[in-house]
């Protein structure tokens, strides 16, 4: 099928410098874990999107010197030939494809905390990180400026040794440049520091220098936080940021905008359930049309709707259409545009688990939308194309339609299974997903810095796109209101069965901090006390006085708690943890959620744990001091203490292997929640992986995939001859 007109502009070539990009979709620089320890994957998780159809895809952060160290976190390095030869096989790989590669130099100052070098960061000012514990800069004087400027210039001829062609001097999210240029981390009084000419210098004298080295053969990319959000204590877009674009319009061939900072850079990657499509157009969107820079220029919002990037580029806010999550979720989304498939894109969600998995600092990134990416390379795995597998004479019955079956199913449905029946208990498919999307508050009040609650609507993009593929396979069959016991499922006449029958809230207080029930909770036989199914599906009504206990520490007990709150409740949040729903820290969705229950008064109890419960009382003691007693009189108890899988029809089908081989059932499978409660992420793996899998000699085991390690005996370069010359260890077998 052919593209829509309207769309051709999206598709439009765009000169940068010495460069020209193919078309307006760009790749920003986003993590994934790799960095350059890991070339496959950053070869061919970027590579995939160059296949995809976008017509540029840059690196994550790359660390242009040992003094730029962010573990735990995993950032690009380029310090030396052996990074020049890791990083050159993305380039090898998106040329490969027809797109551009992208470098973002990267020196973090006082937010690089060097764990791993050991090394000190130097900054404009001895401040130290909001962001990282004790991590103080040294200052830095001007030999210091002069090496640092020079640390851009090396890494960038690396750069350029190695294939890329497009060189960025980042400044964006509070790093170095951005350091300097913002009075939030500048207190200098020398050339350096004070009048705006004098904090800008250092950033435009790098990319005078980088343009110098370097300009003719690559084109120079700047990252720029065009207001940091804090006030008249940093970069105000008004000030300092559209006056800095214009001061250094010379020197870039193109601009890539975002807005905050580090220590809260969640205002960039926005969580869905705070921001809608293109929510950095009141900051970054103004610049193109104020006419306030020559240069190609290009910005993000999760902007998955191709009418909103026609919007974009129609009505001048930026030239290039900028996506780190859309791309991710999506590798093929410029494709499937360009070939009139709109109704296959696979939307992100903005649940910004991608993210978390990096902030907790290790790889394989993963994406809920697209159970891929990331395994690209190591399990060898495309987001598109699937093979028919060995075994596709089969027929399957997979039983649940949550996340995990949807996934399973239609994956199996792209393998070309013989026959693939997904049995849905409910009347809809989706499983939980349909009743966790329609949770949280949103009475269009504006967070403290920016974003509106908005709720989890968008994870309904989950079930959306999964209807669509399922509706389209021919060999899949989706029957709901059906709801089958193992005889049922036996005699179903299927020679392979996957349960997928998810999990449920635990009703009798049964958590991780006691690892054991709570007495006196019975969520069944009292009625004052409610599972968040029971809250979400309006099963029993709710009193004035609502105690949420969280034992999980990621959504669920804050986003009932904002709900409940925002609803004219009052409520008591307790935790056992010292944090407050540890895991959005990680989704960046946390400072945000704090603000939210702060304005709506939720009363925040963390180390509290639930000793017992009598009717309308709550016993409570802190979990450091158990004899230090609370004890909350209220009418409404919601329990989300832990998740129990629903695995009785799996432990029941396994536990007669005579009966199964009678039917000629010749294996049972168990995936998702209903194996072992998780993340939607992995639920959607999990199936994902089975699917994959089915044709393995046990598809119940994941296949090895590649690692990417150093093999000892395997080394290769001068640092080892050297650190081992003047080494005072005894050598190997002496
Ligand atoms: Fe989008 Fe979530 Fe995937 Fe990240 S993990 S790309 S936010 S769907």
């Amino acid at each position: 099928m052919a593209r829509d007109a309207k769309y051709d502009v999206l598709f439009e070539p765009v000169k940068i410098g010495p460069k020209t990009l193919r078309n307006r979709f760009y790749q920003v620089p986003h993590c994934i874990g790799a960095g350059s320890e890991k070339p496959g994957m950053q070869a061919y998780h970027r590579g995939i999107k160059a296949e995809g159809g976008w017509a540029a895809c840059c690196t994550e952060y790359c660390s242009i010197s040992p003094e730029s160290d962010d573990t735990m976190r995993v950032s690009a390095r380029i310090w030396d030939d052996g990074d020049i030869q890791n990083l050159s096989v993305m380039c090898q790989r998106l040329h490969q494809f027809g797109a551009l590669a992208g470098i973002e130099l990267w020196y973090g100052g006082p937010h690089a905390p060097c764990h791993e070098s050991r090394d000190t960061p130097r900054g404009p000012s001895q401040i130290a990180s909001e962001f990282e514990a004790n991590i103080y800069p040294r200052y830095a004087d001007k030999d210091d400026i002069k090496l640092l400027q020079q640390y851009y210039v090396d890494a960038a001829i690396r750069a350029r040794e190695a294939g890329f062609d497009i060189i960025y001097v980042y400044g964006a999210h509070s790093y170095l440049p951005l350091q300097f240029l913002s009075p939030w981390s500048n207190k200098r009084t020398d050339e350096y520091g004070g009048s705006f000419e004098n904090r800008a210098r250092f950033w435009r004298e790098s990319l005078e220098k980088v343009r110098e080295a370097v300009g003719d053969d690559c084109a120079i990319a700047s990252r720029f936080a065009v207001d940091s959000l804090y006030g008249p204590a940093g970069v105000e877009l008004e000030k300092d940021g559209i006056r800095f674009v214009e001061y250094c319009d010379d020197l870039v061939d193109l601009w890539d905008f975002t807005v905050g900072d580090i220590a809260e850079w969640g205002q960039n990657a926005g969580p869905s359930r705070f921001f809608e499509e293109n929510h950095e157009k009141p900051y970054s969107g103004v610049i193109k049309p104020g006419n306030h820079t020559n240069k190609p220029v290009v910005g993000v919002g999760r902007v998955t709707s191709p009418d909103t990037m026609i919007a974009i580029i129609n009505s001048g806010q930026f030239d290039l259409i900028g996506a780190a999550r859309p791309s991710i979720s999506d590798p093929f989304l410029p494709k499937k545009i360009e070939e009139g498939r709109l109704d296959d894109i696979r939307e992100c969600i903005g649940c910004n688990q991608c993210i978390s998995r990096w902030e907790i600092g290790g790889p394989p990134m993963v994406c809920t939308q697209n159970a891929t990416a990331g395994e690209e390379y190591r399990r060898g795995w495309h987001p598109e194309r699937f093979h028919r597998a060995k075994n596709a004479d089969k027929s399957v019955l997979v039983v649940g339609a949550g996340p995990a079956g949807m996934e399973c199913a239609q994956i199996l449905g792209k393998r070309e299974m013989s026959a693939v029946h997904l049995i849905e208990a409910l009347p809809d498919i989706g499983g939980n997903v349909n009743w966790v999307s329609t949770l949280g508050f949103s009475d269009g009040h504006p967070n403290i810095f920016r974003g509106t609650a908005r709720g989890l609507g968008d994870w309904k993009r989950v079930v959306n796109y999964r209807q669509i593929q399922l509706d389209k396979l021919r060999n899949v069959e989706v029957h709901t209101n059906s709801r089958l016991d193992a005889a049922q499922a036996r005699e179903y006449g299927a020679e392979i069965i996957v349960v997928a029958t998810g999990c449920y809230w635990a009703t009798d207080g049964l958590n991780s901090a006691t690892h054991d029930t709570i007495p006196g909770v019975d969520a069944v036989g009292q009625e004052w006390q409610l599972t968040p199914e029971d809250v979400a599906l309006d099963r029993k009504p709710i009193g004035r006085r609502v105690l949420v206990l969280d034992n999980e520490a990621y959504f669920m007990g804050v986003t009932l708690a904002q709900k409940l709150a925002g609803e004219g409740h009052e409520v008591y949040l307790l935790t056992h943890r010292g944090d407050i729903a540890k895991y959005m820290e990680y989704t960046l969705e946390a400072p945000m959620m704090h603000r939210e229950l702060h304005r709506l008064h939720v009363h925040l109890h963390p180390e509290t744990m639930i000793e017992r419960v009598e009717p309308g009382v709550v016993h409570a003691y802190n979990v450091w001091d158990p004899t230090a007693k609370e004890r909350f009189e209220v009418d409404t108890l919601v329990l989300c203490t832990a998740r129990v899988s629903d695995d009785a029809l799996f432990r029941e089908l396994k536990d007669d292997p005579a009966a199964l081989e009678a039917n000629e059932v010749e294996a049972v499978y168990i995936i998702g929640d209903a194996s072992a409660p998780r993340m939607m992420v992995d639920c959607i793996f999990d199936g994902h992986r089975l699917a994959r899998e089915i044709d393995s000699p046990n598809p119940a085991l994941p296949l090895p995939f590649i690692r990417e390690r150093r093999l000892w005996g395997l080394v290769d370069n001068k640092v080892y001859d050297a650190v081992l010359a003047s080494s005072d260890l005894q050598p190997m077998g002496a």
